[in-house]
């Protein structure tokens, strides 16, 4: 597919994939439409090359003329916090605006969808996990999401005139990354350079992909794959622990700081303690991450560092 002809709609545009996303589109010569509802994206994030239109795509009108002329759809939106106070409003939200595109896009006659789900469809998996290990067993109501939002892409992919990427991402890292362990621990030992706070055991490891690699990756699948559903683990071949992230961060930060623990073999319940995915799949297809885990995530403290200090 030669992006350069194309309208590409991204949801979620405005958020940490979705704006690299949206300017690797733009520099290959794509015309862009972002729609978000800025929960957790923040306009100033997205090119000014591209159009916004500011909607929450839990409503089902959201789309209504937007996607007129649209040739694909690249669906990023999702809430990844958990809100306690509605214990099922993050499968509910997930799934509810996956139904609202699909449904959209039939009516708009729009065939195309790259859709960003995760490793935690796969719950505590053997490592590396390929795309088809089974049971998909998620131990979280985020995973659960994704899984259900994976049904019904497969779905329509197999009863409709659809084609579906859907990207199971391992952990993606780099510039504008927020509420992840890398500049978590950042802005903590920004604030006391003599202790950190590492939640679990700190022997949690899992595989880091940087944003770059995953964009490329992303536009790699879209080129190269075309079943009606092409499903594709996203990651690198090596993990890193969480003990040794924070020695990086601690190392570019120039600091030596003490280590406390809270305990326990995960950082929060619903946690994927270890996490390899296979990417023989991927690299069948012939691309291969330019960075290693560990150094994905030094670069990215690199990165991260030039923005929260
Ligand atoms: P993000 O939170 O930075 O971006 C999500 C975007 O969706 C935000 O801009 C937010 O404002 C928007 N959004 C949320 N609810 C919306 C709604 N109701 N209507 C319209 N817009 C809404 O997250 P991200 O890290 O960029 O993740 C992008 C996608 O990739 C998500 O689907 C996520 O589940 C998936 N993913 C990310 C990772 C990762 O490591 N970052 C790993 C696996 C999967």
């Amino acid at each position: 597919m030669d992006l350069s002809t194309q309208h590409v709609l991204v949801t979620g545009g405005a958020g940490f994939v979705g704006s690299h996303l949206v300017d690797r589109l733009l520099a290959d010569g794509a015309t862009v439409t972002v729609v978000d509802n800025l929960s957790s994206g923040s306009r100033d994030r997205i090119a000014d090359d591209a159009d916004f239109v500011e909607a929450d795509l839990t409503d089902p009108d959201a789309l209504d003329g937007v996607l007129d002329g649209v040739d694909l759809v690249f669906h990023l939106a999702a809430s990844k916090l958990v809100d306690t106070d509605r214990p099922h409003g993050q499968f509910e939200d997930n799934t509810q605006m996956t139904l609202n595109l699909l449904e959209a896009m039939a009516d708009a006659d729009v065939t195309k969808i790259a859709y960003t789900s995760s490793s935690t469809v796969y719950g505590e998996a053997p490592r590396p996990t390929p795309e088809d290990f089974a049971p998909l067993e998620p131990i979280s109501a985020y995973g659960a999401s994704k899984l259900a939002d994976e049904g019904l892409l497969s779905a329509r992919a197999h009863s409709h005139d659809l084609t579906v990427w859907n990207f199971r991402f391992a952990n993606v890292v780099g510039p504008g990354l927020r509420g992840a362990v890398i500049p978590d621990f950042i802005e903590k030992l920004i604030e006391d350079p003599e202790s950190l706070t590492i939640l679990g055991n700190g022997r949690q490891e899992k595989s880091y992909l940087h944003i770059t690699d995953c964009v490329d990756a992303m536009l790699h699948i879209v080129a190269t794959a075309d079943d009606a559903m092409n499903t594709y683990n996203l990651g690198t071949r090596t993990t890193t622990s969480v003990d040794r992230i924070a020695a990086i961060v601690a190392d570019e930060m120039d600091l030596d700081p003490d280590y406390e623990y809270t305990g326990g073999d995960r950082g929060w319940t619903g946690d994927v303690p270890k996490m390899r995915l296979s990417i023989e799949k991927l690299a069948a297809l012939g691309w291969e991450p330019s960075l290693s885990s560990d150094e994905a995530v030094r670069q990215s403290t690199r990165e991260l560092l030039d923005e929260l200090r």
